[in-house]
Order: structure tokens, then C-alpha cells, then sequence
């Protein structure tokens, strides 16, 4: 078993390779100046191209091929470790070395460009660096290769198995039940509007505290800030949130929640799995279903509400006061079409998804050309949401995806959304009495099931193998649109 052994050495030096590169990324997001903004895309090329010539070596080609011929009584971890670095090592080994790197350098510019284009709300600005990242990764997609369509190639890479053509069935299933639910209840909840903002420490207090009853340990990851919200992992013990602070929005609380959600499974993930490359969730939409669950299945949910309200009252007394508990619940599930993905209400969030990915799949199979994209996009917003798109900041520069490059991960909301419904049906039936159990505050005890279930295995099973063992069938979307169903018609009386 030395194979075993000098394999595991590699893909844990490997591991703390992805982890620094995630420290770069974090710093870059969470604190470095603008003008660092060039030579880091430097530090990211040349890193990115050492690392990655690490994972296409020869010398890692012939440990895991060895390693493989001698898999008789291996143990499970054991026989997913070498199937996931199968994976990486077969995806890295068809891309050239200096794709990899142009790749990592124009991402890092284009980041910068996005934020410049987005505060100005002028597409042009980011336009050419997009062109380029639709080329190169349209390149990606022929480099990796796919089953009928260029975009399965992207696809795959966040969500092992998934193609166009199941993505357009999932969205065949759900488009037309959605715009009839989103018909239905428009208007009927009405939107929580506050005149007093809230101050930055007692949102920030406050998000802490909702993470705390969570069961996010602090002694393990942080909480910072960014403008776009993310959860990443640095070690084994270092999984870190951030978190955004308007003055007038509830985003401080729901996405603490969402960031919660996906912070514990990385937390949750079983520390024997530590150092490897199992020490990661699954796949992306596994983690948003987590996520999910936790910003929206429970945490707009009432019972959490029953253990929670007095303490926002008490905090916020300016804002909530003199709100009445059924109004907030009301409001915090108001359905209103709107411009901005992340601040979409559960009916309306996946029309936003479709319509990015329709788009997506235009680019890359080049039946749609990025100079378009502005006005394509305001085009299906008024399509499918029925809202006129009045600047590119709240149009199509409002998601900071394509700046990192990456096209096919929008999909993954939609199948967390889905997967949140159906792990949500398995939890009521191993605890029927869950509306006490969250009213009562006992958040342990559902994140210590999820633990067991889902979280510890980290990235031992592929996700719709996972998936089947928690909830006992592969995805569907009958859950998704049973809960919506359920809790809106109770909402809106
Ligand atoms: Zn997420």
C-alpha cells in the first residue's frame, strides 16, 4: 500500500496548494487595494500554472494508475480518493498549461473591470474582457470535451453528470408551474419597507449571533465582509464567510443564513477526511441546497421567526417595534418580479436562473454574440418577469459569475433549490415534530442530522448517489413545487 500512501502525500500537498490560491482569492475579495489588482493576476498566473503542472504529472499519472490496479480491499474513502483525483487529474490533463494560465490572469483582470463597469453601469467597460472569457472558455469546453453539447462541458465541471439537455428538462418542468404560482400570489404578500436604517455593527451583531445559534463555530472560520457574499475553505479548520450590509435591507440576515449554510457543511465534514481531497462538499448544487435550506426553508420559515422575532425586535427596536409578527412573515416572503437575482423572493429566483442559463448556452455554442447580451437581457426580463431592465448594474453586470470565467454554475441554484425541497421532506419525516423542534430553537438537532447525512461524507459520494441515500430518489422537482404550493397558499390565507 505505499502507492496509497505517496498518493495521499501528493493530493495533500495538493490540497494546501488550492488552499493558498483560495487565501489569494479571499484577500482579493475581502481587503486588497484596487491597484494590487494587477500583479496579483500575475501571482494567480504563476501560481495557478505551477499548480496546475503538479496535477498533470507524469508522476501523478503513474501513482494513480498503479494505485488503481491494486483496488481490491480498498476501503470506501479510499476507492473515492482515487476516483476523484481521476476526475481532476483527467480534466486538468487535457487543458494546455498556458490556457490555464491566460485563463487565471484574465479572470483576475476581469473581476476589476466588473466592479469598474458595474459601478458605472456601463457594460462596455467589462465587454471585451468578456468576449475573451467566452472565447477561451468556449476553447475549455472543446479541450475537455462533451457528450452532444459544448456547454455539458461546463456543466459538468460544477455538477459531476449534468448536461444541457437535463438542465432544459428541469427547467421544462418547472417554467410553466412557476409563472402560474408567481401569478397567483404577485402582490398578494406585502414587502417589509423600513424608513430607519439599520446601523452596520447591529447588523453585523446580529448576523453573528443568528450564526452562533446556527451552530457556525467561530473557533473554525470567520465572518467578514465583501460585496458579493461567499463562503470559502482554507483548511480543515479555517472555513470562512462573508457578508453584505446595506442600510435598509434584510440581506445582513438571509445572507448570513445562505453563508451559514454553506459554511457548515464544510465544517460538518468528517475530520477524517482531513487534508484530502474528499475534504470538500460534493458538488456546487449539494452545497447551494444546504445553503438554501437554511436561508429559506427554515430561515423564512415560521417557527424560526416564533424563536427569533423578539430578539430582532429587541435589537432593531426603530425598525420592528411596532411590526406585527404575521406582517414580517408575511414580508420577509413577499413575491414581487424583480430586477436582481439575489434579492429574489423562492418563486420568482428560478426564472432568473433560466434565463441566465438560456443565455449561457447561446454564448457558448455561439448562436449569441456578447456585444448583444444588454439588450437580450432586458428583453427576457420582460419576457418571463414582466419588468423593464433600466441600467446595465441592475441588468446584466449584476452577478460577478462571468468575471471569474465561470459559465454553467447558475444551473446549480436551481438544482439546490430543488434539492433543499426534497432533503427538507426526508428531515420532517425523521422529525414529524419539526415546527417545534425549530421554534423551540433546537437548530443542533437538524444540523446534526444533516451532519450525519449529508455533511460528514464530504465529497465521498457522487451527488445523486447522495442524494438518493438521504431523501431515497434522485432529484425531481414534485417536492420543490409541493412546498411552494403548501407555504404560499398558507401565506397569502
Ligand atoms: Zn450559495
Amino acid at each position: 500500500m505505499e502507492t496509497l500512501t505517496q498518493l495521499k502525500k501528493y493530493s495533500a500537498e495538493l490540497v494546501d496548494l488550492h488552499h493558498t490560491l483560495a487565501l489569494m482569492q479571499w484577500d482579493q475579495e475581502v481587503r486588497m487595494p484596487r491597484r494590487g489588482a494587477e500583479e496579483r493576476a500575475w501571482q494567480f498566473a504563476t501560481l495557478s500554472a505551477l499548480v496546475h503542472r503538479r496535477e498533470v504529472s507524469p508522476e501523478l499519472g503513474a501513482l494513480l494508475a498503479k494505485a488503481e490496479a491494486q483496488k481490491d480491499g480498498l476501503s470506501v474513502e479510499e476507492r473515492a480518493l482515487l476516483r476523484v483525483m481521476r476526475r481532476s487529474y483527467d480534466q486538468n490533463s487535457k487543458l494546455p498549461e498556458e490556457f490555464v494560465s491566460e485563463f487565471s490572469r484574465l479572470t483576475s483582470q476581469a473581476q476589476m473591470a466588473w466592479l469598474e463597469a458595474r459601478e458605472q453601469s456601463d457594460f462596455a467597460i467589462f465587454q471585451p474582457l468578456l468576449e475573451r472569457l467566452v472565447a477561451l472558455s468556449r476553447q475549455q469546453a472543446e479541450y475537455l470535451g462533451y457528450p452532444a453539447h459544448p456547454y455539458d462541458a461546463l456543466l459538468d465541471l460544477y455538477e459531476e453528470g449534468l448536461t444541457t439537455a437535463k438542465v432544459a428538462e428541469m427547467f421544462a418542468e418547472l417554467q410553466a408551474p412557476l409563472v402560474e404560482l408567481v401569478k397567483r400570489f404577485a402582490g398578494r404578500l406585502t414587502p417589509l419597507a423600513f424608513a430607519e436604517p439599520f446601523s452596520q455593527p447591529g447588523q453585523e451583531q446580529f448576523a453573528e449571533h443568528l450564526l452562533q445559534a446556527m451552530g457556525f463555530d467561530f473557533s473554525r472560520g470567520c465572518l467578514a465582509r465583501s460585496p458579493h457574499p461567499f463562503t470559502t475553505t482554507l483548511g480543515h479548520h479555517d472555513r470562512r464567510i462573508t457578508n453584505r450590509y446595506a442600510p435598509r435591507s434584510l440581506d445582513f440576515i438571509f445572507g448570513a443564513l445562505h453563508e451559514g449554510g454553506h459554511a457548515l457543511y464544510e465544517q460538518g465534514i468528517d475530520a477524517r477526511l482531513a487534508h484530502s481531497p474528499l475534504d470538500d462538499g460534493v458538488s456546487l448544487g449539494i452545497h447551494e441546497s444546504q445553503s438554501r435550506f437554511w436561508e429559506n426553508v427554515v430561515g423564512r420559515s415560521r417557527p424560526f421567526w416564533q424563536r427569533f422575532f423578539p430578539e430582532l425586535q429587541q435589537a432593531f427596536p426603530a425598525q420592528f417595534a411596532s411590526l406585527g409578527f404575521e406582517d414580517f412573515i408575511r414580508g420577509i416572503n413577499a413575491v414581487t418580479p424583480g430586477l436582481i437575482r439575489v434579492d429574489a423572493d423562492e418563486l420568482t429566483y428560478n426564472l432568473h436562473v433560466l434565463i441566465r442559463f438560456e443565455i449561457e448556452k447561446g454564448l457558448i455554442e455561439g448562436s449569441l454574440e456578447v456585444g448583444a447580451l444588454p439588450g437580450i437581457w432586458r428583453e427576457k426580463y420582460r419576457q418571463y418577469l414582466g419588468v423593464e431592465v433600466e441600467s446595465d448594474a441592475d441588468g446584466v453586470l449584476q452577478d460577478i459569475h462571468w468575471s471569474h470565467g465561470s459559465f454553467g454554475y447558475f444551473p446549480t441554484y436551481t438544482i439546490g433549490n430543488l434539492a433543499a425541497a426534497q432533503i427538507w421532506e426526508a428531515y420532517k419525516r425523521y422529525d414529524p415534530g419539526f415546527e417545534r423542534t425549530i421554534a423551540e430553537g433546537d437548530l443542533a438537532k437538524i444540523r446534526e442530522w444533516q451532519g450525519r447525512e449529508i455533511h460528514g461524507h464530504g465529497s465521498i459520494y457522487l451527488p445523486e448517489e447522495l442524494l438518493v441515500r438521504v431523501t431515497g430518489a434522485p432529484l425531481a422537482a414534485r417536492p420543490f413545487l409541493a412546498y411552494l404550493e403548501e407555504k404560499f397558499s398558507t401565506l397569502a390565507g
